[in-house]
């Protein structure tokens, strides 16, 4: 069973070693477990429904509880803390294109907004029924029953699904038919291919595979007004390409029904190296020459000196890491460290290929490669990392992240003004927090550049929110002072809304404005989000 207030299925667990809760109090002071809310307290917040009845629609509280928050930290804060500012009034589960325009007349009928919901994996408030003052009411709808494969044409490298088929079910879809999507965000477990779309997100294979703007090939839009078909064509001058009005849309044009992918092959061989760079200069030019030099690499995460450090830590004491570490100090490879892995797809040949150029341009920066051990045990437990976010907060920790993109020139000084704005961030009540960066997706011209912090939940929820958005404030301001974009791949949503002026301009901002007045002129769908 999917967890109500936290990450992922109830019986999977991810333990703390020692080491790890004792650097950690190191680093923030002790952590006081919260006092959260139970399901049942949780369930008895929820007020009654004003929405008429509907055979597609359920009003059972437990239902829009489920259904009430995503995934970021003011999320969790909310339904741990019972502090939930708004509850869907109902959650309609239709299964087919048709029912998906049933209720968005009974929507229209009703005169409620509308929320559209993947696998409820967003972290910037997508999801909250709480609309600035919106008296309207609420209408989630889960597209978790429309998740087939309708068409994979192996001729044409194409696969049509319909939009709320999970991660691990489109890749089994694909994988017994020889083929993958390669798009793997860390929440695959649970997030959905419309989701996808909506918040243009990035897999971890980013460099090989592309995002999910390269892979997205077409499609079927059911908006307040009509349906948007989106043809599939290999490259068209036909005027601006609607797909990109459709991607980051976050369902304020309308609800994606159906997808077409583009799909490859089922790699050959799938390989993962790690390597030690003395320091954050050296570990940024290499990924920045390997990000530039077309080898056909499918990743690169680049853990600056705090997260090399802290995944050591979690690593635990055995002799074989206590080599290691002896090893990378005969090489010159001390305190200040910064751990590359990196990986390729594809053919036997061409694998080979590119991990021998990778090691190449990595001692050309003064890397020392460790071979494939760290990257066998990344590549097991790459999803399951979000649960750790599950034992810490029952420690006491509230982890968050944030992320942003700049241009190579701009990335030391942008990771050290935004870590240093959250670590300094609630310097006025003397609590510390603990950040740390990694770069995961890289371009020719730039970088991602993504960051997680911790701090210490307090007593109440109330002074857990005010630390959040503190810290959150002043991150953002500090990304978006330094040119950066207020969100690489997790969206807009509530959370960076205020933000997105900077980066669109005034003209922009109102062209946005104006495609979803055509869209959806009664303003009924997700309103609130994104603008
Ligand atoms: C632990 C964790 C790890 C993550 N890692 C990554 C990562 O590596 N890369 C990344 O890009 N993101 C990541 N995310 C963020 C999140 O998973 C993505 O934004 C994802 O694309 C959301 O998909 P979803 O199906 O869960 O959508 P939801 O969270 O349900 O919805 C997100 C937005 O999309 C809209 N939407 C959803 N489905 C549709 C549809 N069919 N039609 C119209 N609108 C729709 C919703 O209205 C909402 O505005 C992570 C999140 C978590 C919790």
């Amino acid at each position: 069973m999917r967890r109500w207030n936290g990450w992922g299925d109830d019986s999977v667990h991810y333990p703390v070693t020692p080491e790890t809760m004792a650097f950690l109090e190191k680093k923030l002071g002790p952590g006081k477990p919260p006092k959260d809310i139970s399901l049942s307290e949780a369930v008895a917040g929820v007020p009654v429904s004003r929405l008429p009845e509907h055979p597609l629609i359920s009003t059972d509280a437990l239902e829009r509880l489920r259904h009430s928050a995503g995934q970021s930290l003011a999320d969790w804060i909310n339904l741990r803390g019972g502090t939930v500012p708004a509850f869907p009034d109902g959650v309609a589960f239709p299964a087919t294109e048709r029912e998906v325009r049933a209720v968005l007349r009974y929507a229209q009928d009703t005169e409620a907004r509308v929320i559209p919901y993947g696998g409820g994996t967003s972290v910037v408030g997508h999801l909250s029924a709480g609309s600035d003052n919106d008296r309207r009411p609420a209408l989630t709808v889960d597209m978790g029953r429309i998740n087939s494969l309708l068409e994979l044409d192996e001729a044409n490298h194409l696969a049509t699904f319909e939009a709320g088929v999970r991660g691990p079910a489109l890749e089994k879809a694909l994988r017994v038919m020889g083929f993958t999507l390669g798009h793997y965000p860390q929440s695959h477990e649970y997030s959905t291919l419309g989701g996808w779309v909506a918040t243009r997100s990035a897999g971890q294979f980013s460099l090989g595979y592309g995002r999910i703007e390269r892979l997205f090939a077409g499609g079927m839009v059911e908006t307040p007004v009509d349906s948007l078909p989106l043809p599939v064509l290999p490259a068209s001058a036909a005027g601006p390409d609607l797909r990109e009005i459709v991607l980051g849309s976050e369902g304020r044009l309308g609800i994606i029904t159906r997808a077409a992918v583009r799909v490859k092959p089922l790699p050959e061989v799938e390989s993962f190296h790690a390597a030690f760079f003395p320091g954050l200069e050296q570990g940024v030019a290499a990924v920045r020459d390997l990000a530039r030099s077309s080898l056909p690499l499918a990743m690169l995460r680049l853990s600056l000196p705090e997260e090399t450090d802290n995944i050591l830590t979690q690593a635990g004491n055995s002799p074989a890491l206590k080599l290691l570490k002896g090893w990378l100090n005969i090489q010159g490879v001390k305190e200040g460290r910064c751990m590359l892995l990196y990986g390729a797809v594809g053919g036997r040949k061409q694998v080979r290929r590119a991990l021998s150029g990778a090691r190449e341009i990595i001692g050309q920066r003064r890397g020392v490669s460790v071979g494939a051990g760290p990257g066998r045990k990344w590549q097991k437990q790459r999803f399951l990392v979000p649960y750790l976010r599950n034992t810490l907060w029952e420690a006491g920790y509230a982890v968050d992240t944030l992320e942003t993109a700049v241009t190579w020139s701009r990335v030391p000084a942008t990771v050290q003004a935004v870590e240093s704005a959250l670590r300094n961030g609630l310097r006025d009540i003397d609590e510390k927090v603990y950040v740390f960066t990694h770069l995961s997706h890289v371009y020719t011209h730039g970088s991602s550049i993504y960051t997680t912090y911790l701090f210490r939940v307090a007593d109440h929820p109330a002074e857990t929110m005010r630390r959040w958005k503190q810290l959150k404030t002043r991150a953002s301001e500090t990304i978006v002072s330094y040119g950066g974009t207020i969100s690489h791949q997790h969206g807009v949503g509530v959370d960076h809304r205020a933000y997105l002026e900077a980066e669109k301009d005034d003209l922009g901002m109102e062209m946005l404005r104006s495609i979803c007045r055509t869209m959806d002129p009664a303003g009924m769908m997700n309103p609130g989000k994104l603008l």
